[in-house]
Formats: C-alpha cells, sequence, structure tokens
C-alpha cells in the first residue's frame, strides 16, 4: 500500500475542530488524506463551514455536536465516529477553555468546576474511549492520540489563570503516563505546548489583544499561528513521529 493510499483510510476525530487551533489541524489533516471527524460545543455555523471546506477540496467530514464537560455526549460523539467514518487512528484532544483573569483569591467554585471538567476530564474522558477503540489490548489496531496542552503548564500564569495553567499540567502528566501505560499496544501519545496563538480563546478570556499585548516578551517577537500548531499536531499523529511517545512538544517561539 502506498503512502498516500495507507493515509486515506486514517481517521482521525479533532475536538473543538470547528474553530482556532482545532480548525487549522482538520484542514491540514483532511490534505493530508485523512477523514476528519470535529466537535463543536456551540458554533455549529463554524464548524460547518469548516466541514464544506474540506468536502470542497474532495475530502471527508463530519461535524458533531458535543460538549466535553458531558460523558453522555463524549459516548455519542465517539459511536457517531464509529458508525460514519469507520475505526479511530488518531485523536486530538484540542477543545479547551480559559475564563477571565483573576487572581486565585477571586476564584469561585464554578469557575474551577467548569474549567477543570472542560479541559482536564474531558480530555481523559476522550482518551478513556480512544484508547478502548485502539489499544490492540482491546482488539484494535492501535492509533495515536494528541493532547494540547499550553506553555502556561510551565510559567503558571499569575495573575491571569493559574487554573488554566494547572490544567494543562494535568495534561501534561496524563500525557506523560497515558503513553507508557499504552506504549506495548500500539498507541502512542504526546502532546503539543502551544505558546501565544492568535485565535478567538483570549478574547473568550476577555482580552481579544492579549497576543500583541505579550509578543514582545516571547524571543522569536511574535505570536503563533494555528496552522504553526497544527503542522506539529500532524507530525505527532503521524508515522514519521513513529518512535516518539510521552513527549510534550513546545511550539512557543522560544518562550
Ligand atoms: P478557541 O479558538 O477558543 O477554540 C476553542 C474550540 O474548543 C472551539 O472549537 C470550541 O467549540 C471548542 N470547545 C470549547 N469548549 C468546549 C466544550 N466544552 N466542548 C466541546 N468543545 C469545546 O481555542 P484555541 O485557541 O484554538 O485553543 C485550542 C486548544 O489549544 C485549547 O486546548 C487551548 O487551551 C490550547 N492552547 C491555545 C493557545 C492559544 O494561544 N490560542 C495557547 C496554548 C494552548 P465552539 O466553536 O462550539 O465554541
Amino acid at each position: 500500500m502506498s503512502g498516500s493510499q495507507e493515509r486515506a483510510s486514517r481517521v482521525v476525530l479533532i475536538t473543538g475542530g470547528g474553530r482556532g487551533i482545532g480548525a487549522a489541524c482538520a484542514l491540514q489533516a483532511a490534505q493530508q488524506g485523512y477523514a476528519v471527524a470535529i466537535s463543536y460545543r456551540d458554533n455549529k455555523a463554524t464548524a460547518g463551514g469548516i466541514v464544506r471546506s474540506i468536502e470542497k477540496t474532495g475530502g471527508r467530514a463530519i461535524a458533531v455536536r458535543a460538549d466535553v464537560a458531558s460523558e453522555k455526549d463524549i459516548l455519542a460523539m465517539f459511536e457517531t465516529v464509529d458508525r460514519e467514518l469507520g475505526t479511530l487512528d488518531a485523536l486530538v484532544n484540542n477543545a479547551g477553555i480559559v475564563a477571565p483573569a483573576r487572581r486565585v483569591d477571586q476564584f469561585d467554585l464554578a469557575r474551577l468546576e467548569k474549567m477543570f471538567t472542560t479541559n482536564v476530564i474531558g480530555s481523559f474522558l476522550c482518551a478513556r474511549e480512544a484508547v478502548r477503540r485502539m489499544s490492540t489490548r482491546h482488539g484494535g489496531k492501535g492509533g495515536s492520540i494528541v493532547n494540547l496542552s499550553s506553555g502556561a503548564s510551565r510559567l503558571g500564569a499569575p495573575g491571569q489563570y493559574v487554573d488554566y495553567a494547572a490544567s494543562k499540567g494535568a495534561i501534561d502528566t496524563m500525557t506523560l503516563g497515558l503513553a507508557k501505560e499504552v506504549a506495548a499496544e500500539g498507541i502512542r501519545v504526546n502532546a503539543v505546548r502551544p505558546g501565544l496563538i492568535y485565535t478567538d480563546i483570549h478574547a473568550s478570556g476577555g482580552e481579544p489583544g492579549r497576543v500583541d499585548r505579550l509578543k514582545d516578551m516571547v524571543p522569536m517577537q511574535r505570536g503563533g499561528t494555528p496552522d504553526e500548531v497544527a503542522a506539529a499536531v500532524l507530525w505527532l499523529m503521524s508515522t514519521e513521529s513513529s518512535y516518539t511517545t510521552g513527549s510534550i512538544l513546545d511550539v512557543t517561539g522560544g518562550r
């Protein structure tokens, strides 16, 4: 089987693939021949737009509404992917949130529950469902999981969102542990730690201009693009990184 035929049969699920980094991953995956499932929580129209862009270029894609903070939604999402696209080869745990800048002494329980349920528990449950499908221990044929962490897990995000940074610290540790747990079962697990990337996530945290405000602190003196992060994700998904597992790749312009 040639490389392109091999890739043509591959299926990837990208959570939060309708916008930002997830959308860039979806478009690059489709260009490389993957059948692509993207999930969204609220923005059906933007997710539908990504599906149509992929279909226009002859690719295969579906969009599924699923809140990663809901186990019921996650189970239904994986069943839809099984039914409509077939056996999963790769999962990109991309869906994630920030919250408005606050000090820890201002956090309330609702904020913390939402942050950790979405960013940590959601990623764990999606990884669990992927392992149940991919692991040779469960009769699967192996695969690749790529988690979206953040440079914040190293920096701590003081005065802004220490909760978000800590949720990404959990993603780093999950990546290390799960990678070792399933390494002999055909599954590689890695993470990408983006730095300051131009997406809407900063507006959702109350500061749309955050990348430009902070970019002088980046050794490369600029923010990054979703495509620059997606290229790293796609490499970790691909067989080109076949001996790489439990790795956390910084895509931060040196920050
Ligand atoms: P974004 O532009 O805000 O997009 C977030 C995506 O996640 C959207 O597709 C959104 O769906 C989806 N989403 C949010 N909450 C969800 C939920 N509960 N269930 C399902 N989907 C949900 O974010 P981004 O900047 O592309 O970030 C993507 C990932 O990279 C995140 O994990 C983020 O923490 C990480 N990251 C980003 C940066 C950065 O500077 N941008 C830096 C470091 C790490 P809807 O469209 O339906 O709302």
